[in-house]
């Protein structure tokens, strides 16, 4: 089990830049994201931690070891496949243990350790089956227990819950961060849900066109995201434009004492915000980030209040979602978690509230 260091890496395909001087420290032992829309670079990341590709520039470590020229076969990492890549015509068994066949493992070994990664994916009485006659989720079991009997340093996983239906995708993120937990090997793993990456990950970065947008734990990037893009790109988010009109306490009398804080004018009146406003000047142009769920319908003790006309309701059984439109014509989500009653109706204008601790100002423009 080791680190893995990038340091300044880059990866060019012909005219397009797609990994632009990365520089990450994933720490040894832990389940680390790379996560971002389509086309951010990610799947090129993990092939150049993998081998597959070599960087244009810049160095990858694994541990103080430098693999940046190290060819895929003696990196001793794991991969996971969305599409599992099994070898359809041997069984279970040979499958898992092909990597151990590689190694010249002794017999002796190569049962024990074939047998604890099965054990390990819950999938011992299914060894003499061919992957032909598994389910998709226990097809990844499979593959997962092929990347780990070879007791890699790094596991490698690209998109491997894709193929899955909904609720197979969800029971296999519990069971891929218990065996995490279990086996405790550094583990990289890509995605383009971030559900799956807030609800497994350790920490995780996301890139935005080749370049590392945010690096940090789950509770900070979606609470605290960096800019636009990871506030919009993690969870669901309001935007209301604006201008920086005061730094300084704002004097909201909720949450009791504000230290810093910033007031943004906005088209529908000022938004409070508690967040540290040293990074602002009065004048700036930002956005207000606010997620659904951080508002309320009507009127609250919250500080923060806009009003608009409800445009479409959705109940969904466990919550509500309003949909409003707001007089400058931005349209605005809110999400009520376990409301009796319905809390505002059809085309009726409506006051939402909200508090200046729900309130990330983002730079409008973002020059990183
Ligand atoms: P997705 O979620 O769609 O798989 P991704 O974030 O994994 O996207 P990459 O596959 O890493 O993105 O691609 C990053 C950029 O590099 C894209 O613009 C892509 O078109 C380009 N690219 C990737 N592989 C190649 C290649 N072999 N040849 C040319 N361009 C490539």
């Amino acid at each position: 089990m080791v680190g893995v260091r990038l340091e300044q890496v880059t990866k060019r395909f012909g005219d397009v830049v797609a990994v632009d001087a990365v520089s990450i420290e994933i720490r040894s032992g832990e389940l680390f994201f790379l996560l971002g829309p389509s086309g951010c670079g990610k799947t090129t990341l993990l092939r150049l931690i993998a081998g597959f590709y070599t960087p244009d520039a810049g160095r990858i470590f694994f541990g103080d070891r430098e693999m940046s020229r190290v060819p895929p076969h003696k990196r001793n990492t794991g991969m996971v496949f969305q599409n599992y890549a099994l070898w359809p015509h041997l069984t279970v068994w040979e499958n898992v243990v092909y990597g151990l066949d590689v190694r010249k493992a002794s017999p002796s070994a190569k049962k024990e350790r074939g047998m604890e990664a099965l054990r390990m994916v819950r999938m011992a009485e299914f060894a003499e089956r061919t992957p032909n006659q598994l389910s998709g989720g226990q097809q990844q079991r499979i593959a997962l227990a092929r990347a780990l009997v070879i007791e890699p340093d790094v596991v490698l996983l690209d998109e491997p819950l894709s193929n899955l239906d909904a609720k197979l995708r969800i029971e296999m993120r519990e069971e891929i961060k218990r065996i995490h937990e279990q086996v405790g090997t550094t583990m990289i793993y890509v995605t383009h849900d971030q559900k799956e990456a807030l609800s497994m990950a350790d920490r995780m970065a996301v890139l935005d066109t080749g370049r590392i947008a945010q690096v940090g734990d789950p509770r900070t990037i979606y609470n605290n995201p960096r800019n636009a893009l990871v506030a919009g790109f993690i969870g669901e988010t309001n935007f209301v434009p604006g201008k920086v009109s005061a730094l300084g306490d704002c004097g909201l009398k909720s949450p009791a004492s504000i230290e810093g804080g910033l007031t943004v004018d906005t088209a529908m009146g000022p938004i409070r915000s508690e967040m540290d406003g040293k990074d602002f000047a009065v004048g700036d142009p930002v956005l207000c980030s606010i997620r659904p769920e951080g508002m309320r319908i009507g009127e609250g003790d919250t500080g923060n209040r806009i009003s608009g006309t409800v445009s479409r309701v959705m109940y969904l059984g466990d919550n509500e979602q309003y949909f409003l439109t707001l007089s400058d014509g931005t349209s605005v989500k809110v999400v009520e978690i376990g409301s009796k009653a319905r809390k505002a109706e059809l085309g009726q204008q409506t006051v939402v509230s909200f508090g200046a601790e729900d309130v990330v100002v983002l730079q409008a423009m973002d020059n990183e």
